[in-house]
């Protein structure tokens, strides 16, 4: 069987930990943690990196950062990952969800005005498949309506809008190291914080409300309890698996560029004739190979193609359901219909992309997918 995903080891990875175990401290906020935050700070030119246990940890500090209350209003696309949504309701936000884009899940930038009220604190655009979400126009939108911007750039590492990173654009940003993304350190997370405003506070809310990070610096002669806040720090062991991916960022990004290509190449021709749609990345937007995904015609051919690839032993997935529609949102959303949204979450599947996948194994998937739209599905 080709899994769908396999996590990628570089090879110094418990050479790392050993390091980290026998220094002595592994708890938060050592050594290889300030290492990765200080490569994401220099590389991608943001403000302040701080790594959490995870992105949802990030997009809860962010939530936090920007005081969310009970009521405030959160614009967000409905084609994402629960916890997009999810660290904002925590805070007592009432979610309006955005429809997508209709050549690609991003939000659709030139819906958001009409959903802006006086409640409305904060945009959180998602950056799927790494690809840009309109960067320009929703921080125009922002900026008009003063409202914050959270990018959720959980799989945006390494990718650009025109020339600025992701994760750089907004006030704040989120990125995921969960063994599914590009970069990986089992569960893992970090929250950049480009806004100065912002710095100080956000070091508080990763240390449990307390300003120890300044203690540890020197900065104050004691610490204590200053603000709300949690335990958002991962510990050592980590942040020291992290640091080996991290050194080997260029050759992962290379060689998923490379297997992505080979997949563009091979099936476009059956695109063009109209068999499913392949990615559509805007000429503002890079493409940072985090993911290679089919459009196809409707729910049942999709399901179909799936269970096609599988008896063929290729394990290809589906994605995100509409979250407006999720159990747990579907009465407290407004109703509004979100078409572009159902499609994707209709119609999207996801091939196998990691960084052991071979030719022959590309090569296999392409032909049983030709052989499922040239040969089998003609109805
Ligand atoms: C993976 C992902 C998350 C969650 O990341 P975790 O590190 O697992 O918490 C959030 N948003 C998006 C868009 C993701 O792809």
């Amino acid at each position: 069987m080709i899994p769908f995903n396999k996590p990628h080891l570089t090879g110094n990875e418990t050479l790392y930990i050993t390091e980290a175990v026998e220094s002595g401290k592994i708890s938060g906020n050592g050594i290889f943690t300030q290492r990765c935050q200080k490569f994401f700070e220099q590389k991608y030119g943001f403000a302040k990196c701080l790594l959490t246990t995870s992105c949802t940890d990030a997009l809860e500090m962010a939530a936090m950062l920007c005081n969310i209350e009970p009521g405030d209003e959160v614009i967000i696309p409905s084609y994402t990952f629960v916890s997009t949504a999810l660290a904002f309701v925590r805070q007592g936000a009432k979610v309006v969800f955005a429809d997508s884009c209709g050549n690609n899940p991003n939000i659709d930038a030139t819906k958001i005005e009409s959903l802006i009220t006086e409640r409305t604190k904060a945009i959180v655009p998602v950056h799927y498949a790494g690809v840009a979400c309109d960067m320009d126009s929703i921080m125009a939108i922002a900026e008009q309506y003063n409202l914050l911007v959270v990018e959720d750039a959980a799989q945006a590492i390494d990718s650009y809008y025109k020339v600025r990173p992701l994760g750089s654009i907004g006030h704040l940003a989120a990125f995921s190291f969960h063994e599914t993304k590009n970069i990986i350190s089992g569960e893992g997370g970090m929250l950049a914080i480009n806004d100065d405003r912002f710095v100080r506070r956000a070091e508080i809310i990763w240390e449990k409300g307390t300003n120890r990070a300044e203690f540890f610096r020197g900065e104050v002669n004691k610490y204590g309890w200053v603000d709300t806040g949690s335990s958002f720090l991962p510990s050592e062991v980590i942040a020291a698996f992290l640091w080996a991916q991290l050194e080997n960022l260029k050759e992962i990004q290379t060689k998923r560029i490379e297997i992505w290509n080979t997949y563009y190449e091979k099936l476009k021709p059956l695109a063009d004739k109209g068999c499913f749609k392949l990615l559509d990345i805007p000429d503002y937007a890079s493409n940072n190979a985090h993911m290679f995904y089919l459009l196809c015609r409707s729910l049942s051919e999709r399901t179909e193609l799936i269970k096609h690839l599988k008896a063929n032993g290729i394990l290809a997935v589906f994605h995100y359901l509409s979250l407006h529609s999720s159990e747990y949102y579907k009465d407290k959303h407004d109703g509004r219909p979100l078409p572009n949204c159902d499609r994707f979450a209709d119609c999207l599947v996801r091939l196998p992309l990691f960084y052991e996948l071979g030719k022959t194994d590309i090569n296999q998937i392409v032909e049983s997918i030709k052989t499922f739209f040239l040969y089998e599905n003609i109805k």
